[in-house]
Parts: C-alpha cells; structure tokens; sequence
C-alpha cells in the first residue's frame, strides 16, 4: 500500500462503452458538437418503446429520462450515466437545426 503514489490521486474516467453501441453513437456527437440525451425507439409498428406506448404524443422523440430534454448534456461523463440510468435506443440532440 503506498498512498503517496500519484496514481492514487489520479482521476479516472470509465465509461461503459462496451455493447453500448447508443452510447457509442451518443458520444460520437458529442465529439462533433452536438448536446444530447437518451430518448425512447419506436417498434415495427411505428409505437413507442417507452410506458407510453400508443398513447405516447411523440413516438421516437420521447425522451427516457426525468427532465427529457432539459437533461441535454455536452459531457460524456453525464451522458454515460444517463443512458446508463435510463436506457434508451435512440439519441436525442440539440444543436443546430
Ligand atoms: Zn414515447
């Protein structure tokens, strides 16, 4: 154990990016330049994957986490973690139109 190693004060950033091709994607536009966050998919019938399913007003748009797009987020740090707390199959961005 040597505490005074300078490993030990080394900040590591790990992100799940195995069999994560979402995130993957998420992190891919971030890289250039966009704001993103999880949003649900649509099945073969064109329903929402999320609870919402028919009912849901924006089938493929709908964002998976609380705040939906408000929780936008240029840090690949916080995109980790959201597409890690709320999955979703497709990725919402906000940039230029
Ligand atoms: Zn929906």
């Amino acid at each position: 154990m040597d505490e005074s190693s300078p490993l030990g004060s080394m900040r590591i950033l790990s992100l799940p990016v195995t069999e994560h091709h979402t995130l993957s994607a998420a992190l891919s536009s971030v890289t250039a330049g966009w704001e993103v966050y999880p949003i649900y998919s649509v099945d073969d019938q064109c329903v929402c994957t999320g609870s919402m399913r028919k009912r849901c007003e924006d089938p493929g748009k709908h964002p998976t986490t609380p705040q939906g797009s408000n929780d936008v987020s240029p840090d690949p740090e916080r995109i980790a973690e959201m597409f890690s707390r709320w999955p979703g199959e497709n990725v919402g961005r906000l940039g230029c139109n």
